[in-house]
């Protein structure tokens, strides 16, 4: 069972705000970053609490640092707002990751899937942009007009729908160790790619390999 919904303590101070958590960017494709935010074995949450969220939004290249800030403050401004949206991101990751899991094969579950993005498409309104990333790159953007707050899993559904689009979903695997739980597009050649991170689950099965070999 999921936590109960809570806004970051109000007492929290700028010092400890700064303090980032950080977040890990193995999947590919922003909607499958999305979904591995719910793992919680390893980095935080992402939904734990609405300025965790923001923060991830920032890390993702989805906000940049002055709307970042104004969604904080915003967010201080009308709490009932930030909840409601908080609460409307856990809705959607649990449906991607459905269909990141079973999507391939499960008609019913690519049709959920989207309901959910057209949902979150429909109700609403802002502006489209590319922008110039500090790293050089090009990153697509959306600002919101009016419901501020309401803009914000749009980029996350966009991509969940680029998924559905381009005809990917054949190539979103979970990792190959149960215990992860992180899911990835396959990029390789040979679709073979395994692990959501060599560093890290990678090498944990090397490892064990390699004690088994030893002890056979
Ligand atoms: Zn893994």
């Amino acid at each position: 069972m999921l936590p109960p919904l809570e806004l970051s303590s109000s007492t929290l101070g700028s010092a400890e705000r700064r303090e980032r958590p950080t977040f890990a960017f193995v999947a590919e494709r922003l909607w499958l970053d999305f979904v591995n935010t719910d793992t919680g074995v390893r980095g935080a949450d992402a939904l734990h609490d609405f300025d965790r969220f923001v923060l991830w939004l920032e890390a993702a290249h989805v906000l940049d640092a002055e709307r970042s800030a104004t969604m904080r403050r915003r967010s201080e401004q009308q709490p009932a707002g930030a909840l409601a949206v908080l609460g409307d991101a856990r809705r959607v990751r649990t449906v991607l990751r459905a269909l990141a899991e079973r999507g391939v094969f499960a008609g019913d579950v690519r049709l959920a899937a989207l309901g959910e993005i057209n949902r979150v498409l429909g109700r609403s309104a802002g502006t489209r942009r590319v922008e110039l990333r500090p790293d050089g790159g090009f990153a697509r953007a959306f600002v919101p007009v009016g419901d501020a707050f309401a803009g914000l899993l749009i980029p996350v559904v966009e991509s969940a729908a680029d998924a559905l689009i381009l005809d990917q979903l054949g190539r979103v695997r979970r990792c190959a160790d149960p215990r992860c739980g992180r899911v990835f597009q396959d990029e390789t050649k040979n679709g073979r790619r395994r692990w959501c991170d060599m560093a890290a689950c990678g090498n944990r099965a090397k490892a064990a390999r390699h004690r088994m070999k030893l002890h056979a």
